[in-house]
């Protein structure tokens, strides 16, 4: 121990690192005696199946003898081994493993239950048979290991996010019984940490110099052939690490964790497997670290495991007794945060919250979105009213182009909510414990000097398991070091409380999370989010239907049950790789076939709704027309006539109500409004004219004039032609589905049609219309109808397109003679505004950017809305309205988006305010057509409405049955403030209502929230954009 130490920073540093290293010197160094004797299992025999068995099937196959080397597959099969083992009497007394090395991803069986996961890329390689064998434990076993014939991140074909090899095959390349040394491992483990600060904190740094020091040390003292030097290296690092830093300590809170994607390079029921893999991996460790606290999002995975692994889900409630097991999140699944609409979103969290509180005793208080591209202004409201006041994610830092300037702030949203947000400064939610991760953490962290906490959250995600116990002895060995920051294991509630008890300082970023990075999601796969719109319309619809019919009859069952089942489905599809279209094309297959069932059935609950509401009434039989939405509509409506065809009728339908149709044979009622003009020119152009506006079609089916007639106001910029397709070349640097980049702006192709395609389609009169052909290239086609309807303040545009691209981008532009910095656009539950021009990188970055189901440019007195009915991708640059139609991404899915699409848009010249014009209802009107349902008996005869308001600017958005069980004839209503400004609102209701009380989103009453009612109306007062929940009990219907 005399001997001089030489001063060479490398040769030392190089020196440990040899001595751990897994690669070199394996032979003498210590990693080489991690593990001691080995011996190879009994037997090895397997079965394959294409199909995802319960165990207790599984194991009645047949299996065949298999050996070390076997190949099985191909993708998403599953291969079943039987391991049969005897461990050598010799090793009693030390702990002994099942060194298990495959592709694919193991689930370990013993004795009829799953106790551990198995993956490489999860650095799970090892069961542990006994901590330490016993002379009389049991030596000889049976275990079974399911592998699914898939990785981590699926089965990409040459990289990640490729489309999935089919053909892909797996192999087993370890299957063996060997000895672990310990306390070889807690050597490896502080030498590691030592080395990670001695590179870390770098050679301007005193300590870092007493790592490396350290660390050579104990290479001097260590004998790896001798164990009995191993205590004597252990005490110089207890040394070292008994060293504590100061109180100024910045702290930071381990939380275990794996990011589990509901769907993504792999299909949903592969997820169902993840869960258990990894949460059955979490529970072993729980149970061998009592301070190892676990956190889990997303109910749908839990309900999951609930159903297909009973035993675990057991062990996951008795750790979230103990704290150990920490639910958290509220949401059903990891929502995308843009997309969904703001009902979604309060119904992520209601199934979400109620489902925590049934199955773990509480519920959630951190919102917990880690992986989400985007959040939406309005989820600070939704947030605190679901019992929220803090969010955690990380993604902002994936940005592209400006660096966010908090990591823990005030986030401020739309109508002024504040909610507490963190951003985990290691910019991860998979981080291993190593002590880079945890310099980083501090050195990223833009507000460590207004408060002294970071999340530092661990575990490989997505299947790889989570933790392992390797990053749990990191973390805990370095607890309290001079040197590094504190390192606690924690759970999101102690961060919080920390953070709020330091929050004084903090800054506020007010309104939406924007992410500069994934735009091209708005609009990947059109199809899933067409599925989306319309299955968010269809709940609406029979929510409100249903809770009349409730109102109005003693006999109807609220389809309670049926309804949650169809919200879980739509919930699903709204997770963060589907609604998006960042997913595998089996996952966008199972989506449609969701987006089937959810149409279907809620038809049939429509009808049912429907019947209801007929009963008993004296009115001939026929058709009932139903308005769901809270203001009276005269729309130009189809009907169906015996025989398939249709014929238009002119009806008025009053709020949120129904009216008969009239009847087939009835003459039209004279139409207050000038009848519809449809005009075709010499030159082939077709001008369309209700009175309100004019359209002026060229002879391709551009716009070349779109006049507000009253006032002779012309929309479309001068010398420029609207309603103009344009093709984009759509390569980005990587992530394909995902994103869509600056430079694809410089590759704009106008689409130019041939002359006198132009034709007229609907003569005039109650409607009219033209229609055109455009060849979009020489394999993608499109057809357009343009429809203008009697006394409709807007066009349409119904579009049909053949679509067979490969990295192609369609839009469809509108030059608008509007100036404006400015455009709104719709999100959930209001709108807000960004900005038309590039002047900083802030503004820029938004090149592409989402809305729901409107977006207008408006300069004083004047502006152009346009409308869509599933479209998402927008952007307004100067003057120009642009919407995003169709990409062609060709990885994860390789057939994202080819076929056949069908979407309609609609442009709404206005005057004034679009507020006061009314395109907030337009867009409604546009995609909450009138229905006309059979009636199965004498339909009404009457008209009808249930709720009406006294404001055009508040918006009775949901109408449904109270959620709790003891509360069945009574309503949940929902209304927000949609045009920004306070206000005060009068509700009227024709139902008989026996009371009225404010709630939150959760349903639950707001105890000083009594509401007065007097004739039938009450009075509800708004700030701008607020959304309000209120409870109305009905009294029992006659009948
Ligand atoms: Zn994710």
């Amino acid at each position: 121990m005399a001997t001089p130490v030489l001063k060479h920073w490398r040769t030392t540093l190089e020196r440990v690192e040899k001595f751990v290293s897994p690669l070199y010197f394996t032979d003498c160094n210590l990693r080489g005696r991690l593990f001691g004797d080995s011996c190879p299992v009994d037997a090895l025999s397997s079965f394959l199946t294409p199909e995802r068995l319960p165990y207790e099937e599984a194991i009645q196959q047949n299996f065949s003898p298999a050996q070390v080397g076997d190949s099985f597959g191909p993708t998403w099969w599953t291969c079943w081994f039987r391991v049969e083992l005897t461990i050598p009497e010799a090793w009693v007394g030390q702990e002994v493993h099942l060194r298990w090395e495959s592709d694919g991803e193991g689930l370990v069986w013993r004795d009829g239950e799953p106790v551990q996961g198995l993956t490489k890329e999860g650095e799970k390689t090892s069961y542990v048979l006994n901590e330490r064998l016993g002379e009389g434990d049991p030596r000889s076993l049976t275990l079974y290991v399911e592998v699914a014939c898939s990785g981590l991140l699926g089965a990409g074909k040459g990289s990640m996010i490729a489309a999935p090899d089919p053909e892909k095959m797996f192999q087993v390349s370890r299957a063996e019984l060997a000895v672990f040394h310990q306390d070889v491992h807690k050597l490896l483990v502080v030498l590691e940490l030592l080395l990670g600060m001695a590179k870390g904190l770098g050679e301007d740094n005193q300590r870092s110099f007493q790592a490396l020091y350290t660390a050579n040390q104990m290479v001097n003292v260590c004998d790896p052939a001798q164990p009995k030097t191993f205590s004597v290296a252990q005490a110089l690092a207890c040394q070292f690490f008994g060293q504590h830093g100061g109180e100024s300590q910045h702290t930071l809170h381990a939380m275990g964790h794996c990011h589990i994607d509901t769907a993504w390079l792999w299909p949903f029921e592969e997820t169902v497997r993840k869960c258990a893999r990894s949460w059955v991996t979490a529970v072993q460790l729980m149970e061998r670290n009592p301070e190892f606290i676990f956190v889990c999002s997303q109910a749908q995975q839990l309900l999951w495991v609930k159903s297909h692994y009973p035993g675990l889900y057991t062990r996951l409630q008795e750790f979230a007794c103990c704290g150990q097991f920490v639910p958290v999140g509220g949401t059903w699944v990891e929502m995308d945060g843009n997309l969904p609409s703001g009902e979604a979103m309060v119904r992520q969290f209601l199934q979400g919250q109620n489902f925590f509180l049934q199955e773990f005793g509480k519920m959630c208080s951190e919102f917990w979105l880690p992986d989400t591209f985007g959040y939406s202004a309005q989820l600070p409201q939704i947030m605190l009213g679901c019992g929220i006041g803090r969010f955690l994610t990380q993604k902002l830092s994936w940005n592209l182009v400006n660096s966010f300037p908090h990591h823990t702030f005030f986030w401020e949203g739309l109508d002024g909510s504040r909610v507490l947000t963190h951003f985990p400064p290691g910019n991860s939610y998979g981080m291993q414990g190593s002590v880079e991760e945890v310099l980083k953490t501090v050195t990223n962290n833009r507000d460590k000097g207004r408060t002294n906490h970071s999340a530092f959250l661990f575990g490989f995600g997505d299947g790889g398991g989570g933790p392992t116990q390797t990053m749990l002895d990191r973390l805990k060995r370095l607890g309290n070091t001079d040197g590094l920051p504190r390192v606690q294991l924690s759970s999101p509630g102690r961060l919080f409380s920390a953070l709020e008890s330091t929050s004084g300082q903090l800054c506020t970023w007010v309104g939406e999370l924007f992410l500069e990075l994934h735009n091209g999601t708005y609009t990947s796969q059109a199809q899933i989010k067409k599925g989306n719109r319309e299955c968010e319309r269809i709940l609406h619809d029979v929510e409100l239907l249903s809770s009349l019919a409730l109102a109005r009859s003693a006999q109807f069952l609220y389809p309670a049950a049926q309804l949650q089942c169809l919200w879980r489905l739509l919930l699903l599809n709204q997770f963060h790789d589907v609604v998006p279209g960042s997913c595998i094309q089996l996952v966008a297959e199972d989506a449609m076939c969701h987006y089937k069932d959810i149409r279907s059935h809620g038809n049939k609950l429509l009808s049912t709704a429907a019947a209801a509401l007929c009963a008993g009434e004296p009115g001939p039989e026929g058709l009932l027309v139903v308005n769901t939405l809270p203001w009276k509509r005269t729309e130009v409506l189809a009907l169906p006539k015996p025989g398939g065809a249709h014929s238009l009728a002119l009806v008025t339908v009053p709020s949120m109500g129904f009216a008969p149709a009239p009847a087939p044979t009835s003459l039209q009622p004279l139409v207050p409004q000038q009848p519809v003009f449809v005009v075709q020119e010499p030159d082939g152009s077709v001008t369309l004219d209700n009175g309100i506006i004019r359209v002026r079609l060229d002879p391709t089916g551009r716009l070349s004039s779109l006049v507000l007639v009253a006032s002779g106001r012309e929309a479309i910029a001068e010398g420029a032609v609207g309603n103009q397709f344009v093709l984009f070349d759509d390569v980005p640097l990587y992530w394909d589905a995902w994103d869509v980049m600056d430079y694809h702006l410089e590759t704009r192709r106008p689409v130019l049609g041939q002359v006198r395609t132009l034709a007229v389609g609907t003569e005039g009169g109650l409607r009219g219309s033209a229609w055109f052909l455009l060849q979009l290239s020489p394999n993608s086609r499109l057809s357009q109808e343009v429809v203008l309807d009697v006394g409709c303040p807007y066009v349409r545009f119904h579009t049909e397109v053949h679509w067979h691209e490969a990295h192609k981008f369609l839009k469809v532009e509108f030059p608008a003679r509007v100036q404006s910095p400015q455009a709104t656009y719709e999100i959930q539950f209001g709108h807000l505004q960004r900005p038309t021009h590039y002047n900083t990188s802030w503004d820029w970055a938004r090149f592409e950017v989402w809305t729901h189901r409107w977006m207008d440019l408006s300069e004083h007195g004047f502006g152009l809305a346009l409308l869509n009915d599933c479209k998402y991708g927008a952007s307004v640059h100067g003057n120009v309205l642009s919407l995003s139609l169709l990409r062609a991404p060709k990885a994860p899915d390789a057939f994202a988006d080819m076929g056949r699409h069908e979407f309609t848009y609609a442009l709404m010249p206005h005057k004034g305010s679009f507020q006061d014009a009314g395109v907030i209802r337009a867009a409604y009107t546009l995609n909450f057509p009138l229905l006309a349902l059979p009636a199965p008996g004498p339909a009404p005869a009457a008209a009808w409405s249930a709720f009406s308001l006294s404001t055009p600017a508040v918006v009775l958005e949901t109408v449904k049955q109270a959620e709790a069980p003891a509360e069945s004839r009574t309503l949940l209503l929902r209304l927000y403030e949609a045009y920004g400004s306070h206000v005060d609102c009068w509700l009227h209701t024709s139902l008989l209502v026996q009371e009225a009380v404010l709630c939150d989103f959760l349903e639950r009453r707001d105890p000083a929230g009594q509401l007065p009612l007097s004739d039938a109306s009450l009075k509800l007062t708004f700030s701008p954009f607020q959304v309000r929940s209120l409870l109305l009990v009905l009294q029992t219907p006659s009948d």
